[in-house]
C-alpha cells in the first residue's frame, strides 16, 4: 500500500503511525512544508518566554518516524491534487502518487489585507518561526499590539505580559469558525487578561499600520486611534489550508468535506485535524479543531486507510479544553 500523507502537525504523524501498526509493509510518506521536526503548537507562547526551549516543544509523537519506517519529506508545500491520477504536484519540483491519501494539512492564519505588509516588525503568530521571530522582537523597548478575535489572542496576550511588554489587544468581531469559550467564561478570561495589564480594545479594527522610523510602527484603529509600537503581532482565526485542492473534484466548504469514517467524496482521500470539515446528515458541519482532537482524528483516519471502519464522533468541547492539564481559563491566571 503506497500512503501518502499531506501535513507533519499531530493529526498526519498519529496517522502515519496508525497506518504503521496495521500494515507493517506499507510504504508511507509525510510530506510537509515546514522544515522543522514535529512540534507542539500549544507550547509555542512557551517558547517565546523562554519558559521551553525548542527541545521541549518538539512533539514526542514525532521522535521515532525513521525507526518505524516512515519517511518525512520536509519543505514541500503541495500546489495541487489530481485525484484522477492519484498524484499531488508541490511547490518545488517531483510530485508524488498515492494509492491512499491524507490530507491533514491544518490551518493557516487569516490575515487581513491591512496587515499582510513586509515588515520585520509584523509578525504572525502560529509557527516555531514566528514564534522565534516574537520573542526576539520582544526583547526590544516599546509596546505590542495583538491583533485577533479570539484564543490565540488571549494567549499572544498572555506570553508578551510575561514577558513583560505592555500589550494593547485589539479585538475584532468572534472568529468564523469555532470558539470554544462564551458568556461567563469568555468575560472572566478577558477579566483576567485585564487584570495582568493588557488593555483590550474590544469591537475595533485596524485600518492601517504604518512605520515610524525604523523601530516602530503607528497602528490606526477603525474607531480613529492612533497607537505607537515596536511591534504588531497578528494573532487570527486558523483557516483550513486546503487551496491546493481547489478544482480536484473533492467536495470543500471551508475545510474538506468528510463523513465520520473520515473519508471525503473521493475514494481513497482522507480528511483530519484542523482542515477537514464534517458533514454528517441532518446536522450542521463542523470543523473539531484543537490539538487532541487532531491526533484523535489522524488515529481514525489511519486506521480506515489500512481497512478499518471506524467512526469519529468527537466535539471540539470534548478534547479542547484538557490540553496538558491546563484549561484557558487556567493558563491566563498563571
Ligand atoms: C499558537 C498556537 C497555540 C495553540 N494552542 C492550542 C491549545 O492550547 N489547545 C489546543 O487544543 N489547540 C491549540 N492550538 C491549535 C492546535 O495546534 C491545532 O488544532 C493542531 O495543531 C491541528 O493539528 P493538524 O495536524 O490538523 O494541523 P497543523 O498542526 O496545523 O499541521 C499541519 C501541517 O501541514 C503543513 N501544511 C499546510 N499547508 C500545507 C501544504 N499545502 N502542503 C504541505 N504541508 C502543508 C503545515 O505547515 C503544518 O506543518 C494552538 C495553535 C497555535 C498556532
Amino acid at each position: 500500500m503506497k500512503c501518502l500523507i499531506l501535513g507533519g502537525g499531530p493529526a498526519g504523524v498519529a496517522a502515519a503511525k496508525t497506518v504503521r501498526k496495521a500494515k507493517p509493509d506499507a510504504d508511507i510518506v509525510i510530506a510537509t512544508e515546514e522544515v522543522e521536526a514535529p512540534y507542539m503548537r500549544p507550547l509555542l507562547p512557551d517558547l517565546i518566554l523562554g519558559d521551553a526551549d525548542a527541545e521541549a516543544i518538539l512533539d514526542p509523537q514525532g521522535k521515532d518516524l525513521q525507526e518505524k519506517g516512515i519517511r518525512v519529506d520536509r519543505g514541500r508545500v503541495a500546489v495541487r491534487l489530481d485525484t484522477a491520477g492519484r498524484k499531488v504536484t508541490f511547490a518545488d519540483g517531483p510530485e508524488a502518487s498515492y494509492e491512499v491519501l491524507l490530507v491533514a494539512t491544518g490551518g493557516k492564519p487569516d490575515v487581513p489585507a491591512s496587515l499582510r505588509k513586509d515588515s520585520p516588525l509584523i509578525r504572525v503568530f502560529d509557527s516555531w518561526k514566528d514564534s522565534l521571530a516574537i520573542k526576539e522582537l520582544a526583547a526590544n523597548p516599546g509596546a505590542a499590539v495583538v491583533y485577533g478575535p479570539g484564543f490565540l489572542a488571549i494567549e499572544a496576550c498572555r506570553a508578551l505580559r510575561k514577558a513583560k511588554k505592555e500589550v494593547v489587544w485589539i479585538q475584532p468581531d468572534l472568529p468564523r469558525i469555532g470558539y470554544p469559550i462564551a458568556g461567563e467564561l469568555e468575560a472572566s478570561i478577558l477579566d483576567e487578561v485585564r487584570n495582568r495589564g493588557a488593555r483590550i480594545k474590544e469591537g475595533d479594527d485596524i485600518v492601517e499600520v504604518r512605520e515610524k522610523g525604523t523601530d516602530g510602527l503607528i497602528v490606526r484603529t477603525g474607531k480613529g486611534e492612533e497607537i505607537p509600537c515596536a511591534m504588531l503581532v497578528v494573532a487570527t482565526e486558523r483557516i483550513p489550508s486546503v487551496g491546493f485542492a481547489s478544482g480536484s473534484g473533492l467536495a470543500m466548504g471551508t475545510g474538506i468535506l468528510v463523513d465520520e469514517f473520515l473519508q471525503t467524496n473521493v475514494y481513497g482521500v482522507y480528511a483530519a485535524g484542523d482542515c477537514a470539515e464534517f458533514k454528517v446528515k441532518g446536522r450542521e458541519s463542523r470543523i473539531n479543531f484543537g490539538w487532541r482532537s487532531a491526533i484523535r482524528q489522524g488515529q481514525l483516519a489511519g486506521e480506515n486507510m489500512a481497512g478499518g471502519r471506524k467512526k469519529f464522533g468527537g466535539k471540539q468541547e470534548d478534547y479542547f479544553w484538557a490540553l496538558f492539564g491546563f484549561s484557558l481559563a487556567d493558563r491566563v491566571k498563571d
